[in-house]
């Protein structure tokens, strides 16, 4: 069995669903498991309306309506008469949507996002799974709660393996295509959970795993894992083969077009990952596989913009030791802050975080308790892998550079732009 993930960017409106069924087509779809994001960006208009509905805003509905709006016009792009069947569905479940926010009781913000964000994925996997039919390609919808069982740790909830390869292994059926969501699972009380932002890569990863896939293709707007972002690097060039490890790597960093979780499980069992563009399906990509890397041979960039560089300072001159340092990293444990970066002298200590969750201020308050904490926000990291004098000074041009740590294949610079 093939595991094949369509992302966000490639279901954004009419055309990119109808490029979809193309790339079927041409690679095939019989004994194929489709794990589907939600349209374009869907799952930020759903965290505005969470925000919304929490601030208890005047522009809840408004925001509801704008996501009906969105999807309705691909609706009616794809679809010639109005009176197929995917309308009702698609009005089913934003009415289950606009149930649950008028009658929630929970006051658990966390929980609340999982149950709200989740139609972003139902309600594409929904549309993509009825145009399939409707141009000759049987499919099985597969409500994914039902196979990935999680925590109850509601927007980063982990896996709990035992009881999802059971039911995948038993219930998926083989040589069909099935269609269902990436990004959620479900808790032991059957509410839905989430597996982090840009999960949906690592659901083709969990689904691959307990299916012992023979591959996973993540399929991209772009035409692998190249040696950097192009968005931001002019002559970024293509990778066309890299191992695991170099693919872990460069995702813990932050090359954002392999989600960082997505490889461990593939690598398990030895999967190989595929990146592809949707845009031309038939081209290589990158392939991720067990071996060595006979690439890259050229540095490889990675840029995580919006960082935090925290500085903490000891205020009576003691050093900073093994004790402070662990209940440092039990309180950015806690306030689900990631570090990225550690850097620690005699009496002070250093790190570039990311404070996904807003939760830095509430630090701070206990943090500056203990110590002289000082911060630069809105900083950007770039990890260089495979770095070269040449590599470095392309960064640093125009810079201010914060810090700079190297380690044997990595160099990371922290940067502030010079306004
Ligand atoms: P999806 O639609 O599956 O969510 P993403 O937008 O998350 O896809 O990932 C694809 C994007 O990842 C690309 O558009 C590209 O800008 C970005 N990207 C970041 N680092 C890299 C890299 N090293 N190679 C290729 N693309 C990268
Ligand atoms: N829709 C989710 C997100 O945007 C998951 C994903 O696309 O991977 O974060
Ligand atoms: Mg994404």
């Amino acid at each position: 069995m093939r595991v094949f993930k369509f992302g966000g960017a490639s279901v954004k409106d009419a055309d990119g669903i109808k490029n979809v069924y193309d790339v079927l087509q041409k690679v095939g779809y019989e004994d194929v498991i489709l794990v589907v994001s939600a349209m374009g960006k869907t799952t930020n208009a759903l965290e505005v309306v969470i925000k919304n509905y929490f601030d208890k805003s005047a522009e809840l509905n408004s925001s509801v309506q704008e996501i009906k709006k969105y999807h309705n016009q691909i609706l009616l792009d794809l679809f010639e008469d109005e009176k197929h069947e995917v309308f009702t569905a698609v009005k089913a479940q934003f009415s289950e949507l606009e149930y649950f926010l008028a009658h929630n009781k929970s006051p658990n913000y966390n929980f609340v996002y999982d149950q709200v964000v989740s139609f972003g994925e139902l309600i594409s996997t929904t549309i993509l799974s009825h145009y399939m039919n409707y141009r000759g390609i049987q499919t099985q919808w597969l409500d994914v709660r039902n196979f990935i069982k999680t925590n109850a740790n509601y927007r980063d909830a982990e896996v709990d393996w035992e009881t999802t390869q059971q039911l995948i292994s038993k219930n998926v059926k083989r040589k069909i295509l099935n269609i269902t969501q990436g990004f959620l699972g479900a808790d032991e009380n059957n509410f839905t959970t989430t597996l982090g932002r840009e999960g949906s890569d690592y659901t083709a990863g969990i689904f691959a795993y307990c299916l012992n896939a023979e591959s996973v293709t993540i399929w991209k707007d772009v035409p692998g894992v190249m040696n950097a972002d192009p968005r931001y690097f002019e002559n970024a060039s293509l990778l066309n083969q890299i191992s695991y490890r170099e693919a872990i790597e460069l995702a813990f960093y932050g090359a954002t077009v392999i989600h960082p979780k997505t490889l461990q499980p593939l690598q398990k069992k030895e999967i190989p990952l595929y990146v592809k563009s949707f845009i031309n399906p038939l081209l290589k990509g990158t392939c991720v596989s067990k071996g060595v890397d006979l690439e890259p041979q050229y540095p490889c960039f990675i840029v995580k913009r919006e960082q935090l560089l925290i500085s903490l300072s000891s205020i009576d001159f003691s050093f900073i030791m093994e004790e402070n340092i662990s209940e440092i990293f039990g309180l950015f444990h806690e306030f689900k802050i990631k570090v990225n970066l550690i850097q620690n002298s005699a009496i002070s200590f250093s790190v570039c975080v990311e404070d996904k969750f807003g939760n830095f201020n509430e630090l701070n308050a206990i943090l500056s308790k203990k110590f002289k904490v000082d911060y630069n926000e809105n900083v950007t990291l770039y990890t260089i892998r495979h770095f070269t004098e040449n590599a470095a000074e392309t960064v640093e041009a125009n810079k201010e550079v914060l810090l700079k740590q190297v380690s044997r294949e990595t160099m990371q610079i922290v940067t502030k732009e010079i306004n």
